[in-house]
């Protein structure tokens, strides 16, 4: 088959897959156990050849989606997950042991972070460092480094991790490195093109993108040579070695941990995908405008945008992701006026948690999703008490700008 575009690709992917009755979209399939009329083709199917048994490893919806999602990461396979975190504790937890040392990303998801903590408790040691700075990564690793982890733009500060830097350290010292693609998504980047060995999405963000469904994935780009990892069971040990890491993730991560994805909401992720690239060119041209806006206003201090040409990484992100920034920024405002006061003035804009949606959210960072972790790693992190993080939507772009204006008008 000819390769196509992205969209078309994605729109196209089911039927090419032979779609039972000629139906444009792969059907969800609720049932939770697969009948075979020969056990011995059951068994065959517990013992690896291509099937489906009980629906906790998942579904021929699932399926369907976990296709797709390797077509636009270019992977060569992706394993789907209940929500983002489902899948980032899969992957640790499988592929990590007491003793391995992961080196991360001080600008991380605060629940990512959160969910290092645990790790730590189980004995997996962790060091935080500077992602923008491939020194800095370096200079962390050690003899029993196993994994390197980092975001693309990071939540909320957009800091721009140096993926290029990282992905030639890590191929040059083999060393896997898990990429969290869900600022960026699949339209914006591939993890791939730097050397990453696992790229993560979150699908309830932008691939979803309506917030309407939780969901989570996993892609092996078969660039890592799994046979070279210490911590793959012998029984995983099957077929080519590109497909080790995803397989003992599935057994272990996904059957014996349960967080399966359902075909309903693979479903609605799945349909949600087919407009990914048309929202995501809107929602970097609204977050383009509404950031340039906000930047020149006199009641602004800071306003944080990896497409504005004084953020730090800015040459670095439009290199990386082709002169287009995603939905993410953060906003300061001046001495003076009360984050709380302003963002309560607000009429579009949607205050909840939650980024990637066609709707534009903001929130107080600091005292909702960054409020646990407390003021040391907030600092470490850059989140200033008042900082406003804003997921950009699909809305009409001069109705944000007047949004934005008329409550700043009001501060
Ligand atoms: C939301 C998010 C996650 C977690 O995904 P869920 O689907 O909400 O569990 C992980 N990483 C990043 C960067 C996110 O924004």
């Amino acid at each position: 088959m000819a390769k196509h575009g992205f969209t078309t690709s994605i729109l196209h992917a089911d039927r090419r897959n032979d779609v039972e009755h000629g139906a444009v979209h792969k059907p969800i399939h609720p049932s939770t156990q697969y009948a075979y009329a020969d056990s011995r083709e059951l068994a065959a199917v517990f013992q690896g050849k291509a099937g489906f048994t009980y629906s906790r490893q998942g579904t021929p919806t699932t399926d369907a989606l976990d296709k797709k999602i390797s077509i636009m990461e270019s992977g060569v396979s992706s394993l789907s997950f209940a929500t983002g975190m489902a899948a980032l504790s899969a992957l640790f937890t499988t592929l990590l042991r007491s003793g391995d040392h992961l080196v991360a990303s001080q600008y991380i998801f605060g629940n990512t972070s959160s969910l290092f903590g645990t790790l730590q408790l189980l004995g997996i040691e962790i060091t935080l460092v500077d992602a923008t700075n491939v020194d800095a990564v370096a200079a962390a690793i050690r003899p029993n480094t196993k994994m390197v982890f980092t975001e693309t733009i990071a939540n909320p500060g957009t800091q721009v991790a140096d993926l290029k830097g990282i992905g030639e350290l890590c191929q040059s010292k083999n060393i896997c490195l898990i990429v969290d693609n869900t600022v960026t998504s699949p339209c914006l980047f591939q993890a791939k093109t730097v050397g990453a060995s696992i790229v993560m999405n979150s699908l309830s963000k932008h691939i979803g993108g309506h917030a309407n469904a939780l969901g989570g994935s996993l892609t092996d780009t078969g660039l890592f040579d799994w046979s070279t990892f210490s911590n793959i069971l012998d029984v995983y040990k099957k077929g080519p070695a590109t497909g080790w890491g995803l397989t003992q993730i599935k057994k272990k991560g996904l059957r014996d941990m349960g967080g399966t994805l359902s075909s309903d909401a693979a479903h609605r992720i799945a349909v949600g995908a087919e407009t990914l690239a048309l929202r995501m060119d809107k929602i970097c041209r609204n977050a383009d405008a509404l950031t340039r806006y906000l930047a020149e206003h006199p009641r602004v201090a800071k306003v944080s945008y990896p497409g504005l040409p004084n953020h730090p990484q800015h040459e670095r992100a439009k290199e990386l992701f082709g002169n287009r920034y995603s939905m993410l920024f953060a906003l300061e405002l001046v001495e003076g006026i009360d984050c709380f006061e302003f963002l309560n003035h607000l009429q579009i804009v949607i205050l909840a948690t939650h980024v990637g949606d066609t709707r534009t959210l903001a929130l107080p960072a600091a005292h909702t999703i960054y409020y646990e972790m407390g003021p040391a790693l907030r600092a470490q992190m850059g989140i200033a008490d008042s900082l406003i993080r804003v997921s950009v939507g699909i809305e009409d772009e001069q109705d944000l700008i007047d949004d934005f204006a008329q409550a700043l008008a009001k501060c």
